[in-house]
């Protein structure tokens, strides 16, 4: 493996790989939930670039930026483990210039859910997505589900801009009591707000169960999730939405996302389900 800082350091690197490379883009803290992406991207490729940059411009002000949680030496050795070919590790200067060119996020499914709860968000993470996808040159680039709305404003920014390469969807990776991995999970301070926050989770497989049963209704399966959340802190939203993030009054099979975003201490917590 070679690790790369600067922009040339990259594209010589990469111009010496022949054939398909697969591309796993991360903010680092790595966690089981990166590693699957990353495993699936090197079964997939015959190379694979990781990048870790924790992107200022996706952070809004008063978010967690500072206190982000930075690990590069643990993610280096997993990087290593795991066989990645390239890990990119840019500082903020060799990403950005001053007056930048901008791309921004659609008027709808850019600004609803997390993209109205934190606006602006989705304008910094496509710019920077953007800037990492051209500079991999990678013929496939893994995003977890995890990040539902991230995936779809993604997958919607490489079609509308024609760009050569293919989005993988990968699965939402869980502990073994249902809490969907991320690198902020660390904030949640005991066993208390650990416990509290598996009501996500809980209340997504309630309302699976649910549909399983036949009931399609949004409105009564939500009051149900809703009953089911009311030990975290503050529920943001609970909404059902088509795979292209139109809201839902029935739960359509095959075509529904369910998605909550919640505070419990600290950390806000966001997972999903995919129905
Ligand atoms: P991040 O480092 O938070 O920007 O995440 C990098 C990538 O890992 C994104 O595509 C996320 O959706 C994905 N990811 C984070 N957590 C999980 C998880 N628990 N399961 C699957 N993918 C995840």
């Amino acid at each position: 493996m070679i690790i790369v800082k600067t922009i040339d350091e990259l594209q010589k690197a990469r111009k010496r790989l022949s054939g398909s490379i697969g591309f796993v883009p991360t903010m680092g803290a790595l966690h089981q939930g990166h590693l699957s992406l990353i495993q699936k991207a090197r079964s997939e490729n015959e190379h694979l670039i990781v990048s870790i940059f924790v992107n200022p411009t996706q952070f809004l002000e008063g978010e967690d930026l500072d206190a982000y949680p930075r690990k590069d030496e643990a993610d280096i050795k997993i990087c290593e483990v795991a066989k990645v070919d390239i890990l990119f590790m840019p500082t903020v200067d060799t990403m950005y210039e001053d007056d930048e060119l901008c791309i921004g996020a659609p008027a709808r499914r850019g600004y609803l859910l997390e993209g109205e709860k934190r606006a602006g968000h989705f304008d910094g993470m496509l710019q920077v997505v953007m800037k990492l996808l051209n500079l991999s040159g990678a013929n496939r680039a893994y995003f977890g589900k995890k990040d539902a709305q991230q995936l779809a404003l993604i997958s919607q920014m490489v079609k509308n801009y024609f760009m050569d390469i293919t989005i993988v969807p990968c699965e939402i990776v869980r502990d073994e009591f249902g809490l969907a991995l991320s690198s902020r999970n660390v904030y949640l301070k005991d066993n208390d707000e650990k416990e509290r926050a598996l009501a996500l989770s809980r209340s997504l497989k309630y309302a699976t169960k649910m549909v399983m049963a036949g009931e399609l209704d949004v409105h009564k399966i939500k009051s149900e999730m809703t009953n089911i959340l009311s030990v975290v802190d503050k529920v943001e939203y609970v909404a059902f939405v088509t795979r292209e993030f139109k809201a839902l009054k029935k739960v359509e099979i095959g075509n529904t996302i369910i998605l909550v975003a919640v505070w419990v201490g600290k950390p806000r917590l966001i997972d999903n389900i995919w129905i």
